[in-house]
């Protein structure tokens, strides 16, 4: 029987808080937040933050502490960039890849993004990899191509043993930060688009046990709704992580009914 896959909920912070206030947050979630085991909730925050917040999380395992991005390099004349190993040294535990903020921002493509991958995967950090289609993408019915080409180029020469830790973040980019969040059918059909393209990318075992996490206008109303689809495993939350109190109802929400060992 394949093991149930593991729901994991992080909160993508882009460029917001101090030190100050970001201990504030971690602080006021490890004393109103006590799940019994796992650490399947994340936090993606400023460079500045990581060593900070890892030092406060250091005795809980149930906070994982990550970056949102990362140059391909291990070092080097990168002015104003920073590398994996800085990162892990820092105490960062994953890092987010191919965000759309970072490929429409800052011009990232396929291709840079899988040497990334390929550094984050050497360097022991956990990859998220961000897939998603554009608003013309999806009037002109691209999704499915833009997504299998994102996956397909995203993880090119890696294998299943690289790639054991991976998690997908599927985040329409129409939908981040819009108010306007793809309807749990829409997301539940592209999740299962995405097991699809890894199961022939790697194998349907390897698909089975991916964890595809859903982003893009999440709040406290409707995560629940998403997070019940059958292919939904997980929620990469911006904006609404940013509230310690609507991250925490979101949390609570979903893991007070769940058993320990889900
Ligand atoms: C994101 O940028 O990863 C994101 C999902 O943002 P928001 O939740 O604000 O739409």
């Amino acid at each position: 029987m394949v093991a149930k896959r593991s729901c994991i909920i992080i909160g993508n912070w882009k460029m917001h808080k101090t030190i100050e206030e970001a201990e504030a947050f971690v602080n006021g979630l490890l004393t109103s937040y006590s799940p019994s085991d796992h650490k399947k909730i994340g936090l993606a925050v400023p460079y500045t933050a990581i060593y900070p917040l890892r030092q406060l999380v250091s005795s809980s395992s149930i906070l994982s502490i990550g970056a949102q991005n990362m140059n391909d390099a291990s070092e080097g004349a990168f002015t104003g960039e920073i590398a994996g190993t800085m990162l892990k040294e820092a105490g960062a535990e994953f890092v987010i890849l191919g965000h759309s903020e970072r490929r429409r921002l800052y011009a990232e493509d396929n291709a840079c993004i899988n040497k990334k991958m390929k550094r984050a995967i050497e360097t022991g950090l956990r990859p998220i990899l961000c897939v998603g289609e554009t608003e013309e993408e999806l009037a002109s019915r691209q999704t499915e191509k833009v997504i299998e080409l994102q996956l397909r180029e995203g993880l090119k020469d890696l294998n299943a043993i690289d790639l054991r830790d991976l998690v997908i973040a599927y985040e329409p980019v129409w939908a981040i930060g819009t108010g306007n969040p793809a309807s749990p059918a829409v997301a539940q059909a592209t999740h299962q688009f995405c097991r699809r393209i890894i199961a022939n990318l790697l194998s349907l075992e390897f698909a089975e046990q991916t964890v595809i996490q859903y982003g893009g206008s999440i709040n406290a109303a409707n995560a629940q709704i998403l997070l019940a689809q059958s292919d939904i495993d997980g929620l990469l939350i911006g904006g609404a992580s940013l509230s310690l109190a609507t991250f925490l109802h979101i949390i609570n929400q979903h893991y007070a009914k769940l058993s320990p060992e889900e």
